[in-house]
C-alpha cells in the first residue's frame, strides 16, 4: 500500500481550501482534525477565520464534522459546540471505524468526503484506509513539544510526494 501515507496536496492552512473548489469536486462533507489543524493545541474555541470558513463551507453546501483523537473528554465537545458542528472525540485515527461512523452519521459516502488534518500517520493514513480523500495542512504550531518536530521530519518525504498530487 505505497500510497496509503501520501496525501492529496499539502495546504498552508484549512482556510486555503476554498469551499467552492471543494464543492466543484463533488465534496459534501469535510472531516476535520482539531489540534494543530483548526486551532493550536490547548486553544479551546474556534478563531474568527475558522468560523468564517465553516460558514463559507455551508454556503457551498458542504458540512463540517470534527473528527478528533483528543482524549481530553471535554475538548472536542466544547470546540464543536462553540463552532456549531457535530463531532466525534477519541476517534481512534488511523483506524477506519471513526471515519465510517462519522460518514454514516452525516449520510455521506467516502467519494464525497475529504479529511483535512496535519498528521500523516493518523489523519492521512486513516483517510486513505477509509477511502476518503486525505488533505494535509501544515501544523499551525510545532513549538511546545519536541516530539512534534521529530514526527514532522519523519513525515517529510510523504509531504513532498503529496505536494505533487493536489486535490484542489
Ligand atoms: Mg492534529
Amino acid at each position: 500500500m505505497p500510497f496509503s501515507l501520501i496525501p492529496r496536496g499539502v495546504y498552508p492552512s484549512v482556510t486555503a481550501l476554498e469551499p467552492e473548489a471543494l464543492a466543484a469536486k463533488g465534496v459534501r462533507l469535510v472531516l476535520a482534525d482539531l489540534d494543530n489543524t483548526l486551532v493550536p493545541y490547548k486553544v479551546p474555541e474556534p478563531t474568527p477565520d475558522i468560523v468564517a470558513w465553516k460558514e463559507a463551507l455551508e454556503r457551498a453546501g458542504i458540512r463540517l464534522f470534527l473528527l478528533s483523537n483528543s482524549r481530553k473528554p471535554h475538548r472536542a465537545r466544547h470546540f464543536a459546540e462553540a463552532l456549531g458542528i457535530p463531532f466525534q472525540g477519541h476517534s481512534g485515527k488511523p483506524k477506519r471505524g471513526g471515519y465510517f461512523k462519522a460518514m454514516e452519521r452525516m449520510g455521506a459516502r467516502p467519494e464525497e468526503t475529504v479529511m483535512v488534518g496535519d498528521q500523516i500517520f493518523t489523519d492521512t493514513l486513516g483517510a486513505n484506509r477509509a477511502g476518503v480523500v486525505p488533505l494535509l495542512v501544515e501544523p499551525i504550531r510545532l513549538a511546545g513539544n519536541p516530539g512534534r518536530y521529530i514526527r514532522y521530519a519523519v513525515e517529510t518525504p510523504f509531504r513532498a510526494l503529496g505536494r505533487r498530487r493536489p486535490f484542489v
